[in-house]
This record gives structure tokens, sequence and C-alpha cells, in this order.
């Protein structure tokens, strides 16, 4: 019988680097598995459909609701997000730890399925870096960076006052803030981190 999984939910404000730290962390712990979440929101360059995200249209955003196949869901800067339950159900019978990527609101509804998930918040050193790195990572017109941007500075006093969460970690810089994670899961799953030496990430 395998030790159940855990339940990892990361929440950030968009642009404070959680796709970045979770994907180093994924090859860091290759027991871990990423819930996928269905998306209206439209693909980035290079992003892969059952990969980043489902892609669906708004009417089949709908039909995933109506069919209860989503723990939660939520409406994030203008687009539909959920968390489909078979996978996440599937992984922790498996006995794998499985990590999500939800929005602080989202947090809160997922808490009532799951009372159990670990909550990290990776926050960015300053709204200043923020932008930087919002405008940096060119996936984002104008228009979106700057209702991304409105946004953050109220999910980040949301996540304060109601979220619950275990640890909050600053990502200033990206190594320093792998390696406090890295310490975290390894705490928390009771595993070790397969750390090569020279594996470098992008950053
Ligand atoms: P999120 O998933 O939270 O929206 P990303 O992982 O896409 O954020 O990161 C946003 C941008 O910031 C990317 O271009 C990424 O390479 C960059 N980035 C991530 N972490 C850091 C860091 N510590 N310092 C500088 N740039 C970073
Ligand atoms: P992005 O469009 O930058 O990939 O994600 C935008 C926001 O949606 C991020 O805050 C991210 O955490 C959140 N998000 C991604 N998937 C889900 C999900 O399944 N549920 C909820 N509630 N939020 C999600």
């Amino acid at each position: 019988m395998p030790k159940p999984g855990r339940l990892i939910v990361f929440s950030a404000p968009s642009g404070a680097g959680k796709s970045s730290l979770k994907d180093a962390l994924m090859a860091r712990f290759p027991s871990l598995r990423y819930s996928v979440s269905a998306t209206t929101r439209k693909p980035r360059p290079g992003e892969v459909d059952g990969v980043h995200y489902y892609f669906k249209t708004q009417d089949e955003f709908r039909a995933l609701i109506d069919h209860q196949d989503l723990v939660e869901h939520m409406q994030v800067h203008g687009n539909y997000y959920g968390t489909p339950r078979s996978p996440i159900m599937k992984a922790l019978q498996e006995g794998h730890s499985v990590i999500l990527d939800l929005d602080v609101y989202g947090k809160v509804n997922f808490d009532k399925a799951f009372p159990d998930a670990l909550g990290i918040l990776i926050v960015p050193p300053s709204l200043e870096e923020l932008e930087r790195r919002l405008v940096g990572r060119k996936s984002d017109d104008a228009e979106t960076i700057r209702l991304r941007l409105q946004n953050a500075s109220r999910e980040l006093e949301f996540a304060t006052r109601e979220g619950k969460y275990e640890y909050t970690v600053v990502n200033d810089n990206f190594h320093h803030a792998l390696e406090e994670l890295t310490r975290i899961l390894e705490k928390e799953l009771g595993e070790t981190a397969q750390v090569r030496p020279h594996a470098q990430s992008q950053l």
C-alpha cells in the first residue's frame, strides 16, 4: 500500500515566478505530479494543450462545471480557470503528491474539498519587479499586464488576510527561492530532492 500523497497548492500573483519555480521543483522531485487546469484563456506561444492547460471554449468549460468535473473554478483576469477532479484522485490513489496552481480565491474554495492541502504563497520582492517580469516575459499585451498588476496587490492583501498558507516564499533571487522551496518539500513530503550539481535553470 503506497503512502498517500499530499496536495500542495501554489498561489502567486501572475508573474511572480510560480511556473518557473514549479518546473524546477518537479525536476527535483520526480514522483510529484502537476494538476493541469482547464481554462478559457488563449494559449501563449509555446503552451501545449494538456501540458500547461486544457484549453477550452466557454461552452466546453460550462459542460465541465455542469458535469461536476471540477473541484473548483474561478474567473481570473477575465478568463475561467478550474481544477479537474479525476486526475488528482488518480494520482493520490497511486501514492503521488500533486502540485496545483490556484489563484488566491480558488484556494479558499479548494480548501473546502481538501482541507488538508498544503498552501505555499509565492510573492514577488516588489510590485515594480513584478511589472518588470510580466513585461520581460513577453507573453501578454499591455492591457493584460495592466490588469494583472492591478489585481496583484488585491490578491496579496486577500491572501494575507483570508488565505490559509503554511509557507510564504519571496521569489527575489530565483536560486534562493528554489532552495527554500526544496527544503519545504523535503520536510513535508519526507523525500530527498534529486539535485544534479550541473543542472542549471535558465535564470
Ligand atoms: P508566473 O507563473 O508566476 O506567472 P513565471 O514563472 O512565468 O511566473 O515568471 C514570470 C517571468 O519572470 C518569467 O519570464 C521568468 O523567467 C521570470 N522570473 C521568475 N523568477 C524570477 C526571479 N527570481 N528573478 C527574475 N526573473 C524571474
Ligand atoms: P495564467 O493565465 O498566468 O496562467 O494564470 C492566471 C491565474 O490563474 C494565476 O493566478 C493562476 O494561479 C490561476 N489559476 C491557474 N489555474 C487555476 C485553477 O485551476 N483554478 C484557479 N482558481 N486558478 C487557477
